[in-house]
């Protein structure tokens, strides 16, 4: 008869190195605390339906009362009852995947949400910030792009004032003149045709 037993770091490793499911269902869990923008909050973990679903016949502990009070323990090693053992530890919200490297580490999160994601470590952070930076100025330089076409596109469709051969010389002088080079305007000219 085994007493409460909740998993430690060491045996959360092991256990997401013998089994799929085992590591889906943690993937699962540690993601479900991060949001499409990027937010994450470990202390905003949960189950999902479906995995609170599977997991509830597995999660009934014979409970004990002892002089100082209630004591559980489960009955085997099953995946579902090593995944119980998690949730039972605080390891539920001091495990994190590093949002820029993937790796799986161990940490007391702050009390507060991270905007950029968790990290496993500054330069991790530092380069993640860096590439989502690069990337929102992309989408920026995108949404111009494709505001200039549809002006341009007007210019010859609505105002007859150019020619449709015209359409993208006009378009790229006005982008240079809002400090969006040519080449950008080029490389990028199917994502801004189809957007616009
Ligand atoms: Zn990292």
């Amino acid at each position: 008869m085994k007493s409460r037993n909740t998993l430690t770091f060491r045996e959360l490793l092991k256990a997401r190195g013998s089994s799929q499911q085992f590591k889906k269902w943690l993937t699962e869990y540690i993601d479900s605390g991060l949001g499409p923008d990027g937010k994450e909050d470990p202390h905003a973990r949960h189950l999902s339906e479906k995995l609170l679903k599977t997991l509830r016949p597995a999660a009934r502990p014979f409970v004990m009362l002892t002089r100082t009070g209630f004591e559980w323990f489960f009955r085997g090693s099953s995946v579902e009852e090593t995944f119980l053992r998690f949730l039972d530890s605080d390891l539920r919200y001091t495990v994190h995947i590093c949002r820029y490297c993937g790796k799986w580490f161990h940490k007391e999160p702050m009390a507060k949400p991270y905007s950029n994601g968790i990290h496993c470590s500054q330069r991790c952070k530092s380069s993640h910030s860096v590439e989502e930076g690069k990337r929102r100025v992309r989408v920026k330089k995108l949404e111009i792009c494709q505001e200039v076409y549809l002006w341009a596109w007007n210019q010859w469709r609505e105002e007859k004032k150019i020619k449709y051969s015209e359409i993208d010389d006009v378009a790229k002088n006005a982008l240079a003149r809002k400090g969006v080079s040519k080449k950008f305007y080029t490389d990028h000219l199917e994502e801004i045709t189809d957007g616009a």
